[in-house]
């Protein structure tokens, strides 16, 4: 799965639609401080299932719906499309369009390449893809500090988890109760 296009609309302080091209390479993302780069990451997050207002540093998932500024109102919705391609002989075709869009009081709805999906199916298309909001290829800013400031025994389960062994230490205790 590659991923494409990232297309916001009233989230955060993407309050116009806005559209990220993501060519094949590296993409950077440039810009002063506050002008919306982390919340780009934050929208390839929630689109793909978040379900933490904390990780999208709100405290209800309204607050990822533009707030309203100076001169502008705030706005009763926020929509985030995700495009990607992938293997042209699976379900999708070739192309697949996630979008999740949240109304002020309502929460969230997804649809995938049109029809209506719940959060659950989008999480398996990511998961089966080996990606999805919780991904260790997503690092956030507080992460950063976050792995340095850790106890080394807190620092060794970050490391277990990203080298997909943390599954074993559970296997390895049911088998010892055998
Ligand atoms: P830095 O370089 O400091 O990491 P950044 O480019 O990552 O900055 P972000 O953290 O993505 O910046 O953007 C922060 C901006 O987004 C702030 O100005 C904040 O007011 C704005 N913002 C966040 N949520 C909303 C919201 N719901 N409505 C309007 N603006 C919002
Ligand atoms: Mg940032």
């Amino acid at each position: 799965m590659h991923f494409q296009r990232l297309k916001l609309s009233g989230f955060k302080s993407f309050v116009e639609p806005a559209e990220l091209r993501i060519e094949p390479g590296l993409t950077g993302v440039v810009g002063p401080n506050g002008c919306g780069k982390s919340n780009l990451l934050e929208a390839l997050r929630w689109v793909m299932g978040e379900a933490s207002a904390r990780a999208m540093r709100g405290s209800g998932m309204d607050d990822v719906i533009f707030a309203g500024s100076g001169r502008r109102p705030p706005r009763a919705f926020a929509e985030v499309a995700l495009t990607a391609k992938t293997d042209p002989d699976d379900q999708w075709g070739g192309e697949l369009e996630v979008v999740r869009r949240i109304e002020r009081g309502a929460g969230s709805a997804y649809r995938v390449n049109g029809r209506d999906v719940r959060a659950k199916d989008v999480g398996l298309i990511f998961a089966d893809a080996a990606t999805g909001a919780h991904s260790p290829a997503l690092v956030s800013q507080g992460r950063i500090a976050a792995v340095i400031a850790a106890k080394p025994a807190e620092r060794r389960m970050m490391l277990e988890e990203a080298a997909g062994i943390a599954g074993l230490h559970v296997r390895r205790r049911d088998a010892e109760q055998k």
